[in-house]
């Protein structure tokens, strides 16, 4: 099972190695890629928000710190490995990459 990177498209063999590479190069970013409000802090942007994508994002971005419900980390975590992941569920993944590529001129990287 592999995932995708929903800003690039690179794929993965595991979500860690989603998770750095996602750090490492699309975390500067000035706009949130979910809804693409202008965001001076995208991980502070992320908690505040409860759809799906950006609690994808928050996962994606800083593993889900500062949440403390257990249960709903876990949850996260399933949605986005089931949004992220190859195949299966290529709906969801689909809707990501529509809304990211989506606002992909506005971005510096
Ligand atoms: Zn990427
Ligand atoms: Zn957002």
């Amino acid at each position: 099972m592999g995932f995708n990177c929903p800003v690039c498209g690179k794929a993965f063999g595991s979500m860690t190695g989603l998770r750095k590479h996602f750090r490492k190069n699309h975390s500067n970013l000035d706009r949130c890629p979910v809804c693409n409000k202008k965001v001076n802090n995208l991980a502070k942007h992320v908690m505040r928000m409860k759809d799906e994508d950006h609690q994808v994002l928050w996962y994606l971005y800083n593993n889900l710190r500062g949440l403390r419900n257990k249960e709903l980390k876990t949850r996260i975590r399933m949605i986005a490995k089931e949004k992220l992941s190859r195949g299966s569920t290529e709906v969801h993944f689909k809707s990501i990459i529509f809304s990211f590529s989506n606002n992909f001129a506005h971005f510096k990287f």
